[in-house]
């Protein structure tokens, strides 16, 4: 069965300090119509805002962003569970930093969990382990750790679900006549090099981010797509019907 990898956000999945749990449930049910197509591996943020609405604690501090991860990932993970219980779905949960990416060996036992995961039909959920690593093993945003995830375990395709429903020529939020690109086939330097700009007090990454992943995954010939968690109609048509109705395809296959 084909592999891919779904990305979710903290910007879909809280709000106001706490998980979004109607957007929460559309998701699993996504994953859940999934299943008989494809085998999901699910990378979700949420930790650090989860955490919040136990403690509060500064997040732009080093250790109250730990604390707040600590007390925010079993939350988080309670929450999925709940929801994947409806339709029996088992869970497992993976924490990992950018160094679990760095050694053969270490990439290889990652491959080989995610194999035996999904073998035996159990959705991995990875997050970044941001509670016991230092600054230097973290990529810092689940954007490029999904990225990574993907190649490692051999999926050919990155489904970004985002605050934003694709990648536009400008902001859409600043300007209106903004247009949002159906397929990027590849992307300049520049761009990549732009400030991060979240949109959500509790997102890390940004657009860049985003693009950074894309880059990322078209440099290893395989395929990304940005499309809203708010409303998972675009996500649902492409990966079941192959149709495209909004989002934006990043695909190193040019001539497509
Ligand atoms: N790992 C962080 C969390 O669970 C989020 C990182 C990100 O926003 O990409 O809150």
């Amino acid at each position: 069965m084909q592999r891919i990898v779904i990305k979710v956000g903290s910007a879909v999945l809280t709000e106001n300090n706490k998980i979004a749990k109607a957007r929460m449930l559309n998701l699993v049910s996504l994953i859940s119509k999934l299943k008989s197509s494809y085998d999901v591996v699910l990378v979700t943020s949420g930790a650090v805002a989860a955490g919040y609405s136990a403690l509060k604690l500064d997040k732009k501090k080093h250790i109250g962003k730990k604390a707040l991860a600590s007390a925010g990932q079993p939350i988080l993970m309670a929450s999925y569970k709940k929801k994947f219980d409806i339709f029996e779905i088992d869970i497992a949960q993976i924490l990992l930093t950018e160094d679990d990416f760095d050694s053969r060996r270490r990439t290889k036992m990652f491959q080989e969990i995610i194999d035996a995961l999904l073998e035996n039909k159990i959705l991995p959920i990875i997050n970044e382990n941001d509670i016991t690593s230092t600054p230097e093993q973290l990529f810092g945003d689940n954007d490029q750790l999904s990225a990574n995830v993907a190649h490692a375990v051999n999926a050919d395709l990155l489904v970004i679900l985002s605050d934003i429903d694709g990648y536009y020529d400008k902001n859409p939020k600043e300007n209106s006549d903004a247009k949002i690109y159906k397929t990027i086939t590849e992307l300049s330097p520049e761009v990549l090099q732009e400030v991060t700009t979240p949109n959500n007090e509790f997102a890390t990454g940004g657009i860049v981010t985003k693009l950074k992943a894309a880059d990322y995954m078209m440099k290893h010939h395989r395929k990304m797509f940005l499309c809203s968690g708010f409303d998972l109609a675009a996500a649902e048509s492409f990966l079941l019907k192959h149709q495209q109705t909004l989002g934006t395809l990043f695909t190193y296959e040019k001539h497509k």
